[in-house]
């Protein structure tokens, strides 16, 4: 199995260090690849990493009028493989069908504010409670660094809340993250995306 980091920008090398760690505690048998293109894409999940969707969206721009999102909807909708996908922070806002009340063809149905708290300077960390697996709520580290504020989510479950808002939402197969996982040194997250393939 091959899991892929999507690689235009942003923190790719930090979620390859963080998967191939939970991999690893797993005893699984995935490659970590970074993915630089789309031609041949034949992963069986993919990570869309924190960095600047702005600079993200125009680097997946092509001249045959490719778009990241049209290349998300066709991974996230070909339906007999839909493909675990994860979005964090900048790779959330990507995700998102309503950025800074623009639509865009985006696979989470919310609407999202990006840099909702502020800039660079109101980057912050806190504890916050994950409800990813049923009936048991777990600790994480959350860390964020000029982060998007979901303001609604139309679709799909709610997995961690911050102040009232979520952090982390999921629908089938899709999951936006407003906050770094791959800063952190806890696998929590990772292992349980591996364990969606
Ligand atoms: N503010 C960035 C954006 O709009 C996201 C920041 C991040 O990914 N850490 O894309």
């Amino acid at each position: 199995m091959k899991i892929g980091v999507f690689a235009l920008q942003g923190d790719v090398s930090e979620h390859v260090r963080m998967l191939n760690n939970a991999v690893k505690e797993l005893e699984k048998n995935i490659n970590v690849v970074e993915l630089r293109g789309f031609e041949n894409f034949n992963c069986d999940a993919l990570i869309i990493p924190g960095g600047e969707s702005t600079t993200m969206r125009k680097l997946m721009h092509d001249e045959n009028g490719n778009d990241i999102n049209k290349f998300l909807n066709f991974l996230g909708k070909i339906s007999d493989e839909e493909i675990p996908i994860l979005g964090t922070c900048a790779g959330l806002i990507l995700l998102a069908k309503n950025v800074d009340n623009k639509f865009y063809d985006g696979l989470l149905d919310m609407e999202v504010k990006r840099n909702g708290y502020g800039r660079q300077r109101e980057s912050f960390e806190a504890d916050v409670c994950l409800k990813f697996n049923l009936n048991k709520t777990e600790k994480f580290h959350a860390i964020f660094i000029r982060a998007p504020v979901i303001e609604k989510v139309h679709k799909g479950e709610i997995l961690a809340e911050f102040e009232g808002k979520a952090i982390a939402v999921k629908d089938k197969n899709v999951i936006g993250l407003t906050f770094h996982p791959e800063l952190t040194n806890d696998t929590k997250i990772y292992k349980y995306f591996l364990n969606l393939i």
